[in-house]
């Protein structure tokens, strides 16, 4: 999609500060962390949302997970522990529509989130 940020991080045409990328998969560092380690992991195929996967998705979003756990262990947060969080549409909090996992650790996490 061209006129996706994220899209643009996958091309090539903007450099995110990447930690992880294979085929399906590419994740960087959050311009604005909210914890020590806060890493974006994406599929490079453009999702708008959530709300828009399909059943041939499902295994893309496995690789999701399976990417944000071994950022966890490259970032030594595994053992700790982290968080991974996907926010869908505007009462989430959703600003940039290519879906994410945020992967944030480093800090105790509160529960419920606000
Ligand atoms: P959302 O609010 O959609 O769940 O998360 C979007 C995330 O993208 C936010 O945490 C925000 O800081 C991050 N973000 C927005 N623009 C950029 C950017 O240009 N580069 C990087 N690395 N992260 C960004
Ligand atoms: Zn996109």
């Amino acid at each position: 999609m061209s006129d996706c940020l994220f899209c643009k991080f996958v091309s090539g045409e903007i450099s995110p500060q990447t930690v992880y990328e294979d085929d399906d998969v590419l994740a960087f560092r959050d311009i604005n962390p909210q914890a020590p380690c806060h890493v974006l992991i994406i599929p490079k195929k453009h999702i708008s949302t959530l709300n828009d996967l399909t059943e041939q998705d499902a295994e893309l979003v496995g690789k999701l997970y399976l990417a944000a756990a071994k950022v966890a262990k490259q970032e030594g947060i595994d053992e700790a522990g982290y968080r991974t969080v996907m926010n869908c549409n505007e009462q989430a909090g959703q600003t940039v529509f290519h879906i994410h996992l945020h992967l944030l650790g480093g800090r105790r996490m509160n529960w419920p989130p606000g």
